[in-house]
Parts: structure tokens; C-alpha cells; sequence
């Protein structure tokens, strides 16, 4: 296939969000460049990771919780066409609740009223099936046996590999922001390439408050997260996945999984870091981090109290005021649209966000994929209050 410059749409980052857009973009017949200015999946970029939580539970956030339902399907299609069913892990989801603990008492409606196979665990039935965790007297808990875990680097690049089958042209490239107003009809590279498009979809993550500074600056909330590995002892099978399903710590607002390909208990602190710049900031986890991880470790899987930690990573949220996604055209220019705020819980949705961009953006949106509204700018504050998770 000749390289051209000219193209119905390009997309701008090729995440999880970027990837999943051009590729259903390109399987409804358009044309589609893919840009990423350091790789599908790089270093910098959200959705680097090795692994991401692909669960069914949102509380009361039905819209969330009908994405995800809509997305791993499509995961596991996109894997099997590629020869790469392995990554998905069919870990299993361990919710962990406390009391009457709202989210996960929604959660359980929620999961109750789509049908979704899931088992309600007393603290007796905790303790019986996880001996290797420590929970509180008042402890209970939700187990979604059929969610899991993403292999999130790699199957980034398999979206990108599997939408360059069907057309996509993916450069290695820097898209520099729209200027003028009104209707776009080329983008720049930092190199000075000029890139043609009927209409531009900018899905860089963290990097759209930098992008667009005026308009996301304030809305676009990048926070440092770091992840823990420990590694499990010897011969020791109870951290494994046959023994222990990925899980969430609601009280604790911790989350990780088992031993997955061997890399140690993966230990993350849900809360927000500091702020950072994605391009520039330090991905060597600090002291402070490794020892809250640690003491977490100590208090809730005792025995790896004293585990070596045989890894770290340093990545970051791109978070809106509340959690929820931005999905809307540029207020300035009617064929530039901004896709991102992800917000620490973005990646399991990439194939519902992929299928809801197709649509805006082709103007084909069905009746099943109706315009959301909690997805528009103009609902998107400048102050933080976290509620979607
Ligand atoms: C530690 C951590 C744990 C998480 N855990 C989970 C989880 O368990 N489950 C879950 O569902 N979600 C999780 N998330 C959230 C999820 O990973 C993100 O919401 C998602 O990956 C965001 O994807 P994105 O495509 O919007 O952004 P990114 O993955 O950051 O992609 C943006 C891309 O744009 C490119 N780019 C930027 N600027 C330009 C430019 N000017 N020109 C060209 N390219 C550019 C970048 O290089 C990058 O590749 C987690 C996130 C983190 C950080």
C-alpha cells in the first residue's frame, strides 16, 4: 500500500482510545491515519502498563457498566483474530466491601440486574477461599468470576497491528494543535509534514491539557500513580491465579493481582499522586510509594510482609473533575474532536470508546450508541471531585 497524506480521518495517539477508534474508523470504510508522537503503548503513555482490570462492577454508573459489558467481547474477538487469546486473563474480579459500603451495595444491584455472573462471598467464605489475604470482621465480597485482566502494552499494539491490517496508516509523528477556527483541513507534524484529514480526532491522554492549554489546561487533571511488585516466596502457589483473582480493596483504595506471568503481586494505590507532566516526569518509583505499598502488603497478605519488590512502574491518570470521559467536538473547530480523560478506569472501555467515536464522527451514532452527555465538555469542571472510578 502507497503512503498518502490525505485521509477521510486522522487520529492523533495511538493508546488504547486512539488505537480502538482508527480501528473500527478504518472497519466502517474511512480512511484513517494513526499518529503517535513515541509509539502505540510507550513508556510515557497511560496505557503502557502490563496489565489492566477489565471488571463489570461501577457502582451506580450503569453507563460504565454496559461499556464495559460491550467491550470484552470485543477484546477477546480482536485477540483470537490475532492469534494472541492470552491476553486476556480470565482472573476473576474480587471486590472486597465492608459494612453496607454504597459502591459495592450498587454494584451488586448492578451486576444482579444485567445479569452478570457474579457470587456474593461472606467474610466466612472470604476467609475459607483466600486464606492469603487478611480481611476485617465486617469484611464481605463480590466475585465476578468471568472479568480479568488486559495485557494493556500488548494489546494496544495488537489493536494497532490488527487496524493496519484493514488500512490504517499508523507514522511515527507529533501532532502539533489545530490552529485557526472553523473547519480544519491539515495538521502539522513537529517535523513540518502536513497531514490531510476530512476531520482530526485528538485521543492523547494525558498530554491533551498540553495540547490544548486554554481549553484543558484547568480540566485535565495528570496525576503520578505508582505499582508495586512483590515478589511471592518460593514454590508458593496461593499468590497464583488458579488461588487468587484480581482484586480491589474498596476501603483501602488499593488494588492489584496475582502473580501473573510470573512478575510478583502487583499492588497499586488507587488515590491520586501529585501532579505531573507526562513527557518529563520521573518513572522510578519513589521511597514513599514502596513503603505505602508495603505497609498495605503487611496489613492485608501478611505473609509477604517482607517480599522483595522485583518491580516497580510509574504512570500516570489523566483525569477529569469527576471521572467521566471526554468525547466532544473542539469548541473551536467542528471537525476536531477530543477523546481522553480516561481517568485511572479508561482502558477496559477502548473497544465501547472506539465504537462511540466511529459513530460521532461519521455522524452514524445508532440509537444503542446515543450521544452521552455526561461525555461533553462543557460538564467538565476545573475542580477536582472524584466520583467515577
Ligand atoms: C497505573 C495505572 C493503572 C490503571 N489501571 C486501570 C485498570 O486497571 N483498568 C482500566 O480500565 N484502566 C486503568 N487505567 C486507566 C487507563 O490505563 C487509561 O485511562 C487509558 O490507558 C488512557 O488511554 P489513552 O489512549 O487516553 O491515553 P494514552 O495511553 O496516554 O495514549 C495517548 C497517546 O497519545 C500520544 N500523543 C500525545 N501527544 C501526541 C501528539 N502531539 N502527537 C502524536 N501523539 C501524541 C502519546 O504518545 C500516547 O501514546 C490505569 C491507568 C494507570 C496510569
Amino acid at each position: 500500500m502507497t503512503d498518502r497524506k490525505t485521509y477521510d480521518v486522522a487520529v492523533i495517539g495511538a493508546g488504547v482510545f486512539g488505537a480502538w477508534i482508527a480501528y473500527y474508523l478504518a472497519k466502517s470504510g474511512s480512511s484513517v491515519a494513526l499518529l503517535d508522537a513515541y509509539g502505540p503503548a510507550n513508556s510515557r503513555a497511560s496505557s503502557g502498563g502490563e496489565s489492566r482490570i477489565i471488571r463489570m462492577g461501577y457502582g451506580a454508573d450503569d453507563i460504565y457498566t454496559r461499556w464495559s459489558l460491550r467491550a470484552l467481547p470485543r477484546w477477546k474477538e480482536i485477540f483470537a483474530q490475532a492469534g494472541r487469546p492470552e491476553l486476556f486473563q480470565p482472573t476473576g474480579v474480587l471486590w472486597i466491601a465492608h459494612d453496607k459500603y454504597p459502591y459495592a451495595m450498587d454494584t451488586l444491584t448492578a451486576l444482579q440486574n444485567h445479569k452478570i455472573p457474579h457470587e456474593r462471598l461472606s467474610l466466612m467464605g472470604l476467609r475459607k477461599h483466600y486464606p492469603q489475604i487478611s480481611f476485617d470482621d465486617n469484611a464481605w465480597g463480590i466475585l465476578e468470576p468471568e472479568s480479568g485482566v488486559l495485557m494493556a502494552r500488548r494489546a494496544v499494539q495488537t489493536v494497532v497491528e490488527e487496524s493496519q491490517k484493514i488500512g490504517v496508516q499508523y507514522r511515527a509523528a507529533a501532532a502539533l494543535a489545530p490552529r485557526g477556527e472553523g473547519r480544519v483541513t491539515s495538521l502539522m507534524t513537529s517535523h513540518g509534514e502536513t497531514i490531510s484529514a476530512g476531520a482530526f480526532v485528538y485521543a492523547c491522554g494525558p498530554w491533551l491539557a498540553k495540547l490544548f492549554p486554554d481549553l484543558l489546561g484547568q480540566r485535565i487533571f495528570v496525576s503520578r500513580q505508582e505499582i508495586v511488585f512483590f515478589g511471592v516466596p518460593q514454590g508458593e502457589n496461593l499468590f497464583r491465579q488458579e488461588a487468587l483473582p484480581t482484586w480491589l480493596y474498596l476501603q483501602d483504595e488499593f488494588y492489584g493481582m496475582p502473580d501473573l506471568e510470573n512478575r510478583g503481586l502487583k499492588v497499586a494505590d488507587d488515590h491520586h499522586g501529585a501532579p505531573v507532566d507526562p513527557d518529563t516526569q520521573s518513572r522510578v518509583a519513589s521511597v514513599a510509594a514502596v513503603a505505602s505499598a508495603r505497609e498495605f502488603v503487611a496489613r492485608r497478605f501478611p505473609a509477604l510482609k517482607n517480599a522483595p519488590v522485583v518491580e516497580t512502574r510509574v504512570c500516570q491518570y489523566e483525569n477529569t473533575s469527576n471521572g467521566d470521559f471526554l468525547i466532544d467536538q473542539h469548541p473551536d473547530f467542528q471537525n476536531v474532536w477530543l477523546v481522553g480523560g480516561g481517568s485511572g478506569h479508561g482502558f477496559k472501555h477502548g473497544p465501547s470508546v472506539g465504537e462511540y467515536v466511529e459513530g460521532r464522527v461519521t455522524e452514524s451514532t445508532s440509537a444503542e450508541n446515543k450521544i452521552e452527555p455526561r461525555f461533553s465538555l462543557s460538564t467538565k469542571q476545573t475542580t477536582q471531585g472524584r466520583k467515577i472510578h
